[in-house]
């Protein structure tokens, strides 16, 4: 590139959450803007990095301006282990949690020198970084706020804040509407996310002061990129832009932006852990009939199910079996399973049991999976959408009660397992093996099943076609670009004007 060129060039600093949740859209969302010709950096920390630089250099080698730059992080400082870099080793305990959010303070000081030395033209930051907006306004440079979820889920929470109709019911479970949203929603209090609910906030003041910063720096950010796309939450990007007065781009699905070919999808959140299984994973795949296995992961945050929750699931999918439905069971290294089972299910090929990271997109996308039992986070949602398979939904924190329901009640591709339990602590409400059972049957066979699954075909159509060129994810990026662009000439004029 020639150096007129790389002055005209933009340069947009990326800092994502230490979360895979968070990390694995962000980084796919820098590959995007370095492919609309933006130089992109993404800010990570030791132990991250590995995480997604295979991919970062892969891109970097065919040409693109794309690179990840690494900062220190003194876990020990802010009151965590040693090592401590990713929210999924601070998952032990809510304080541990609490500490863990506010530990993104000690990146304030390398991010705000970094931001000093390279004046880029934009940083996109995460929501825990709520003093990301100020950090750039400081120095004129446009911050973008990303929060990890569509439109519906904000949407609803602004509600929830705006009228607190969760205030005026008598129970947990007592239903009731939220109002003046393009549908009919209606929720409980007992599965709200966390920061609407006492039990959560109330002990420590810390918590709700830390929650408002976050949020006050959506409004007082620029503006809001949101990996999602028009078409899939119908009525939810004009409310969150018109009524709720925000500044918004939806430029995704990210899993799908960058046209990622099997080895980018293999190494997808953890280059190394994933690298070896994916081919004995396709292969065991291969040996499925279409439609016939149930693909069942909860994320990448270790979940705290009891034995007891173990059990059931796993009684639900032996018998499953005998039903021709087979299964992918995505489980952490570590935990606990019934005895003789993995034994008795691997035995013949019968089903998979993924002990640690799997190749979520790849196996999704097989078409042996009929159907995806998923905690709703809302990466994994949409890659489900993506996949054009039906779903189980299984919720368990955060915004994914809410998730939920756009895809059982708005989008009409999924069943809910009965979940009823709001914790991020070990649950005490067992869901059944019948009710997994039943729930799984439905999305796998019958007319019903073949009902979502045609819903979810067409949405994976949309949600490809929103990202070609002329769709809407394409179109929005392309304002943002141009956006930016100006933005940067403008402020080059006024340095000039001034001078
Ligand atoms: N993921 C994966 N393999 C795993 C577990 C998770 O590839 O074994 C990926 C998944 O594809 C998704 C992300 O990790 O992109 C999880 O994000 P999500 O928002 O679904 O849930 P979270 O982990 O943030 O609760």
């Amino acid at each position: 590139m020639d150096p007129n060129q790389q002055q005209q060039q933009l340069h947009v600093v990326f800092l994502p959450f230490l979360a895979q949740g968070h990390m694995i859209p962000i980084t796919d969302m820098a590959r995007l803007f370095a492919r609309h010709g933006v130089k992109s950096t993404i800010i990570t920390t030791p132990l991250n990095a590995p995480l997604f630089s295979g991919k970062i250099d892969r891109d970097a080698q065919l040409g693109l301006q794309i690179r990840t730059h690494v900062v220190e992080f003194p876990a020990a400082e802010a009151g965590l282990p040693e090592g401590c870099e990713n929210l999924s080793r601070a998952n032990e305990s809510f304080e541990m949690v609490v500490t863990f959010y506010k530990s993104m303070e000690l990146l304030r000081r390398p991010v705000e020198e970094l931001l000093q030395q390279w004046r880029p033209d934009c940083l996109v930051a995460d929501f825990p970084f709520h003093w990301a907006s100020e950090s750039a306004r400081k120095l004129d440079i446009p911050r973008l706020y990303f929060n990890a979820t569509g439109s519906f889920a904000m949407c609803l929470c602004e509600c929830l804040n705006r009228h607190q109709p969760h205030k005026r019911v008598e129970s947990d479970s007592e239903p009731f509407l939220l109002p003046g949203l393009p549908h009919e929603i209606r929720v409980t209090r007992g599965r709200i996310p966390g920061e609407f609910r006492p039990e959560v906030n109330d002990d420590d003041p810390s918590v709700k002061e830390l929650r408002d910063l976050m949020l006050e720096s959506e409004v007082t950010s620029y503006g809001v990129v949101v990996n999602s796309f028009y078409e899939l939450e119908p009525g939810y990007p004009e409310h969150y832009k018109h009524e709720m007065g925000r500044k918004a781009w939806f430029i995704g699905p990210l899993s799908l932006s960058n046209k990622d070919d099997m080895k980018h999808k293999a190494e997808r959140g953890d280059s190394a852990a994933a690298i070896d299984r994916h081919e004995s994973c396709l292969r065991w795949l291969d040996s499925k009939e279409p439609n016939s296995v149930i693909y069942i992961c909860f994320g990448s945050i270790p979940i705290p199910f009891n034995a007891d929750q173990l059990r059931e699931i796993a009684a639900a999918l032996e018998t499953l079996l005998s039903r021709q439905i087979s299964f992918i069971w995505v489980v952490k290294k570590e935990e606990w399973l019934p005895e003789g089972f993995e034994e008795r299910i691997t035995e013949g090929g019968k089903g998979l049991v993924i002990r640690g990271w799997a190749p979520q997109v790849l196996i999704l996308d097989h078409g042996a999976i009929g159907g995806f039992v998923t905690h709703c986070g809302w990466n994994s949602t949409l890659e489900g959408v993506c996949a054009g398979v039906p779903m189980v939904t299984w919720p368990l924190q955060a915004e994914q009660f809410l998730n939920e329901k756009l895809v059982t009640d708005v989008l009409k591709i999924g069943v809910g397992v009965g979940a009823e339990e709001w914790s991020i602590q070990e649950r005490k409400i067992i869901v059944g093996r019948e009710e997994i059972q039943s729930a799984i049957t439905r999305v796998m066979v019958g007319e019903e099943a073949e009902e979502m699954r045609s819903r979810a075909r067409k949405l994976k159509e949309i949600a490809v076609m929103a990202n070609e060129e002329g769709g809407s994810s394409y179109f929005d990026m392309e304002l943002l670009v141009q956006e930016l662009t100006d933005l940067r000439d403008k402020r080059n004029n006024d340095g000039c004007s001034k001078s």
